[in-house]
């Protein structure tokens, strides 16, 4: 078996979660996998080792699962991007749509300096609505995004040309 075949296999469809229609990749039984976790998060962070960011970036809530072990390995520092009302300190916002409704992502005002080269994580992208609204947070204190590494992408979704133009690395898709 490859390795994209031994990694997907330690990925868990789950049908109609969080709600009907959708179909969850759970990537739990990786995590808890010792080559699977190693393997998945070396392969995310390897990419990036000949041009490293100054730091690693990553979404609520899986994107501070990988985004830390990618920062780790790459001897970067991390920074999380959280929901409203998480973070302490000041922030910056930027608010998203989502199907229906809208949602807010928040950063510490002083998390990430401008100039800085920034990798953004997160475990997968769907429509890349998430990850485009971390992107503009960066974009907004004058972070330079060096590119965007996600362990899943779920083709088809748009997320792709939501996300131009900046470089993304996935490493599995489905
Ligand atoms: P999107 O904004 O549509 O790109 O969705 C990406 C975010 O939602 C990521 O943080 C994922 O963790 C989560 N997500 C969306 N769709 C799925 C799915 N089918 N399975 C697991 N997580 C998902």
């Amino acid at each position: 078996m490859g390795v994209p075949d031994r990694l997907k296999s330690l990925i868990r469809d789950v049908a109609d979660f969080p709600k009907p229609g959708i179909l969850f990749k759970d990537i739990t039984p990786l995590l808890a996998d010792p080559c699977g976790l190693s393997l998945a998060v070396e392969l995310m962070a390897n990419s990036w080792r000949d041009n490293r960011p100054d730091i690693v970036v990553g979404t609520e809530s899986r994107g501070f699962i990988f985004g830390t072990a990618v920062a780790q390995s790459l001897s970067c520092g991390f920074v999380p991007i959280r929901k409203a009302g998480k973070l302490p300190y000041e922030t910056i916002s930027v608010e998203y749509e989502l199907e229906y409704g809208s949602d807010e992502v928040h950063m510490h005002v002083d998390a990430v300096k401008p100039g800085q080269s920034v990798l953004m994580v997160d475990d997968l992208i769907a429509t890349g609505g998430t990850m485009r609204a971390a992107c503009d947070l960066i974009n907004q204190c004058g972070g330079e995004i060096l590119g965007i590494a996600v362990l899943i992408e779920l083709a088809g979704l748009g997320g792709r040309e939501k996300l131009k133009p900046h470089e993304i690395h996935a490493q599995l898709t489905y």
